[in-house]
């Protein structure tokens, strides 16, 4: 299975990320973890993406297009993967568009977790990490709302999104997500 997990940042997204690769044998493609290890290991990628993830903005389209048509290539991408975090934009969308046909390798679904925003500023706001001061919530919100959410058109207008409830239990959550991905396997 070869699919997109869109959500807004504090809607437990990386929890059922993490459970969903598991029971689906995909890869975990995590482009935060990976621009947060890039930052860590200090490589010019890294220390540029951090100029950006450290105000609450996106990192630019071409840093995150060229990070992930690397990672596309890896073998274990070939298995099916989760893509968590990436298309954030319309321009990543069209991007991975392009790389995927040319691999013949189509998406099989693209799920969206919904999360009302109040609740997400008060989890993200409780989660109490060194990058969540309630500016850089509330801008990491506002790229959501102005950046990612166009892809739920996007997606929603060639019939692939489906979109389920992110309240309730993790388990709740995942029951929804698997119904889903079940449902589009058969
Ligand atoms: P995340 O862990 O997915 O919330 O990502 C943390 C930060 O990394 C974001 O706030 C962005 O600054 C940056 N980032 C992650 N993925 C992307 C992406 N696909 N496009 C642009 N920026 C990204």
């Amino acid at each position: 299975m070869r699919m997109v997990f869109i959500g807004p940042p504090g809607a437990g997204k990386g929890t059922q990320a993490e459970r969903l690769v598991q029971t689906y044998k995909m890869a975990h493609l995590s482009t935060g973890d990976m621009l947060r290890a890039a930052r860590d290991a200090k490589t010019p990628v890294g220390l540029k993406a951090d100029q950006y993830m450290s105000s609450g903005a996106l990192v630019p389209d071409e840093i995150i297009v060229a990070i992930i048509a690397e990672r596309l290539r890896s073998p274990d991408c070939r298995q099916g993967y989760l893509l968590d975090g990436f298309p954030r934009t319309i321009a990543q969308a069209e991007a991975l568009d392009t790389m995927l046909a040319e691999q013949g390798t189509p998406l099989d679904a693209v799920l969206e977790l919904q999360v009302p925003e109040e609740e997400l500023f008060r989890r993200l706001a409780g989660r109490g990490r060194a990058d969540d001061t309630p500016e850089v919530i509330r801008q990491r919100l506002v790229a959501y709302r102005k950046q990612t959410q166009p892809l739920l058109e996007y997606y929603g207008r060639r019939g692939s999104l489906k979109s389920i409830d992110g309240l309730g239990s993790v388990e709740e959550i995942f029951g929804r997500a698997k119904a889903v991905l079940d449902g589009i396997r058969d």
